[in-house]
């Protein structure tokens, strides 16, 4: 079988069967072309892609200007590793700090890769900068957390399914009540150790949840309070996706109306990754101001591929689109719309329980139970019917299309989801 030869789904699906590990669970389609809003699949059926890659593709699939930024640095320099100098990465972090508003960047490829950083960061924060004696220091996490797939970061997961069989575990984290500030606050009061507190704006995969209105900016204040580093995981929830520049709206470049009203949390150390790239290629980023940033010292972390030129590239062209095509508000406007359609359908329908998200990271929870296999039913069914969306825990389906979306699509796919949905009403 020649490498370029055309595959219908199926020889592809049994590809991966046959010779890939089995570490994921996917939706039976095959996709094989991606343009904005849309996705193909092998035999030439066109999908709207309602996961956008986890949140990475924002800019939506194989956006122009990122896809040329990326193919003429691929042309020039691809990889000096950084025992050299690149006349790429400086751009990127004069770029990214100015557009972020922080002193400093650490470049990395995968979030994953980018919340050990921002541990590793905050770790040697609190031996250097707190006082906290050698190997004591703790960070508080949250319950459900998702932030990645290393053996330290499954350590504080709770998950059993991410966990099961990987131990030993690493020590040195603080499980708490997500959205919960009174266990913040005793287990700030009752320890002398703590570093920092990694928290994810909103959860998106444990289900999207939206923590209470004045969460993120009381347990800011709680960090200061206690001189403990407040890591904000916005992975996921970063970079427009949830209708502000980020979820804990930093400096926000979107809309100045949107922001009014809902105060501003800066966090200590900002974690990004997925649309970083918008999708075209791996790459992440820890971003902190000086007097955090500099217990990093020659020889203390690296990456082979961390910071190369065709990473920058792409990431200065993915954040220039989310500026350019303004697509935090166009998320914040379109996300309005979207929860407010769902929810009239959901008067009339007994297969959704609610909608909840903010801009368009959303979900909606079916009226079943968790070991039930109606929600992935329904994604099946959605898929039957164009629309590409995947189940997490169970019962909650995640709604996160592209940003370039426009009104008009977006009301196609409402009637494609209400449609769909009305079909599984008992
Ligand atoms: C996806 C995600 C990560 C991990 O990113 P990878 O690129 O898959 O390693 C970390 N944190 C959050 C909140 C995420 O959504």
């Amino acid at each position: 079988m020649a490498v370029l030869e055309k595959l219908t789904s199926q020889q592809a699906i049994d590809l991966e069967n046959k010779y890939g590990a089995h570490n994921y669970h996917p939706l039976p389609v095959v996709l094989s072309r991606g343009e904005g809003v849309y996705v193909w699949d092998a035999e030439g059926e066109k999908y709207y892609d309602f996961l956008s890659a986890y949140s990475a593709v924002n800019q939506g699939h194989c956006h122009p200007k990122i896809v040329d930024a990326m193919v003429k640095q691929a042309q020039t320099l691809t990889l000096t590793s950084r025992a050299f100098y690149n006349d790429m990465l400086g751009r990127l972090e004069k770029f990214a700090t100015e557009y972020f508003s922080f002193d400093k960047l650490l470049p990395m490829n995968t979030g994953a890769e980018a919340v050990e950083t921002a541990i590793k960061i905050c770790r040697r924060w609190a031996y250097a900068k707190k006082g906290i004696a050698e190997n004591d220091a703790q960070i508080i996490v949250c319950e459900n957390n998702f932030h990645g797939r290393t053996t330290t970061i499954i350590s504080f997961s709770n998950d059993p399914v991410a966990r099961a069989n990987f131990g030993p575990y690493t020590q040195g984290f603080i499980k708490i009540e997500y959205d919960n500030l009174v266990a913040l606050e005793d287990t700030l009061k009752n320890h002398d150790n703590i570093a920092g507190f990694l928290v994810e704006p909103i959860q998106g995969e444990a289900g999207v949840y939206v923590p209470s209105e004045d969460y993120l900016v009381k347990a800011k204040a709680l960090c200061e309070k206690y001189n403990v580093l407040f890591l904000a995981d916005e992975v996921q929830t970063g970079i427009a996706r949830t209708g502000r520049l980020l979820a804990t709206c930093g400096n926000c470049s979107c809309a100045d109306k949107n922001c009014s009203g809902t105060p501003e949390v800066k966090p200590d150390i900002l974690i990004l990754g997925k649309a970083l790239s918008g999708g075209a290629y791996p790459v992440s980023a820890v971003l902190a101001n000086d007097d955090i940033m500099d217990v990093i010292t020659p020889g203390s972390h690296g990456s082979t591929f961390g910071g190369n030129p065709v990473a920058a590239a792409v990431a200065i062209a993915a954040l220039e689109v989310i500026r350019d095509e303004k697509l935090a508000i166009n998320a914040y406007e379109l996300g309005v719309i979207f929860r407010e359609e769902l929810n009239t359908y959901i008067k009339t329908s007994n297969i959704v329980k609610l909608v909840r998200g903010k801009g368009l990271l959303n979900a909606i929870v079916i009226n079943d139970d968790k070991e039930s296999e109606t929600a992935w039913n329904i994604c099946v069914a959605l898929k039957e019917n164009g629309l590409l969306a995947k189940p997490t825990h169970g019962n909650i389906i995640r709604f996160a299309p592209p940003l370039v979306m426009n009104k008009e699509q977006l009301m196609e796919c409402v009637e494609i989801i209400t449609t769909t949905l009305k079909a599984f009403e008992k």
